[in-house]
């Protein structure tokens, strides 16, 4: 028995999360799998019972998991006295989830502007300019006088290292193609550091194709030619920001998925946020949460050797692409299926 942790959240976290549940356990069931799901108090309910978004209950039980579910959270909605570090933020640093995996491609039945794109994004994501993940003294941010701001950004060389490790191994199990994307030219020593490492990296990766683009020129190549990528390997913000130009490209942002992750431990989390304007309303496209949750489940299956594990990620993903090339939809992709409409329809082609 798998056991996966289930941190359901706010906004549509409560129509998204349970669909991902529901579409894994008939997968499951097809492959004579069972899952154990560990509910786990998160997000605005927690700060009611627990009097913190992110309980220590939470964090211990996390310690004993390898894979969990992270629904979506409206922290900026929070009381003040939780406005610091995000949830996600502070389950992500916890587990120093350094590697962000995000796939773009698209789906038959879903109109995209590059029907031609199926990249992954290999984002790094426990340093670079993000403020609340840097190590610099507590935040990467800092205003010497109110009309002057200063941002640090951090990259180190064992950063580098794992996360293109995490790019190169992954191209290996698809096109064998790694982009390097940097901004060397301007951001010399830091995206240079980064750029470096990763020809390192290359170099013991000889049956692995690889280029480089500055982060600018990769944005106008993805829009102009994006059939011509297949692993793309970035620092923390250029990563952010192509990952949500890459998921638009390839149709939606609500059907992106995304998994965090170390070497030991995986959270399926998908692009988008809490949407609280649509919470509640059957709305919500659940797609980016079961397609996160298969690939957490694929990538936790093949570090275990779980061929079943394996095969029931892929049937979930077969799953979704065959409703959709249905043209089975929620309103957001011009559908009018209703969130459990819509994985009702899923689970049936399960
Ligand atoms: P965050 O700061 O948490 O990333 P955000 O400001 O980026 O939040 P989202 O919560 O992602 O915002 O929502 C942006 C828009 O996309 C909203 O109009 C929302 O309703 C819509 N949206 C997001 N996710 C979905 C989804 N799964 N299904 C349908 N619509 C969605
Ligand atoms: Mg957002």
């Amino acid at each position: 028995m798998t056991r996966v942790g289930v941190l359901t959240g706010d906004g549509i976290g409560a129509e998204i999360v349970p669909a991902a549940v529901a579409v894994a356990d008939a997968a499951a069931q097809a492959e004579d799998l069972a899952f154990e799901w560990v509910d786990l108090p998160f997000g605005r309910n927690a700060i009611e019972t627990h009097g913190d978004p992110v309980p220590d209950e939470t964090l211990r039980a996390l310690d004993d998991l390898d894979l969990w579910v992270l629904g979506p959270h409206d922290s900026a909605g929070y009381p003040p006295q939780h406005s610091g570090r995000t949830p996600g933020a502070v389950i992500r640093t916890r587990y120093d989830l350094f590697a962000n995996l995000r796939p773009a491609r698209a789906f038959h039945g879903v109109r995209a502007t590059a029907p031609s794109i199926d990249v992954l994004i290999v984002r790094e994501n426990s340093e670079g300019f993000y403020a609340d993940r840097n190590m610099f003294a507590g935040s990467g941010e800092f205003m010497p006088t109110p009309d002057v701001a200063l941002a640090v950004g951090m990259i180190s060389r064992p950063a580098c290292e794992r996360i293109a490790r995490v790019a190169f191994e992954a191209a290996r199990a698809r096109a064998s193609r790694v982009t390097i994307v940097h901004k060397a030219n301007v951001l010399r020593m830091t995206t240079g550091l980064f750029r470096d490492v990763c020809r390192e990296v290359a170099a013991e990766h000889p049956d692995v194709v690889v280029d480089e683009q500055h982060v600018d020129a990769m944005a106008a190549h993805l829009v102009r030619r994006p059939g011509d990528f297949d692993v793309i390997v970035t620092e923390n913000l250029f990563g952010d920001i192509l990952s949500d130009l890459a998921g638009e490209l390839a149709g939606s942002l609500g059907i992106a998925a995304s998994v965090n992750c170390s070497d030991t431990k995986v959270m399926a989390q998908a692009a988008h946020g809490a949407a609280p304007d649509i919470a509640g309303r059957g709305l919500a496209n659940p797609v980016a949460m079961i397609l996160s949750t298969a690939m957490a489940l694929r990538r936790h299956g093949t570090a275990s050797a779980d061929g079943a594990l394996v095969a029931t990620a892929g049937r979930m993903e077969a799953a979704v692409a065959d409703t959709l090339a249905e043209s089975i939809a929620t309103a957001d992709l011009g559908g009018t299926a209703t969130t459990q409409a819509f994985t009702d329809a899923v689970v049936a082609r399960i």
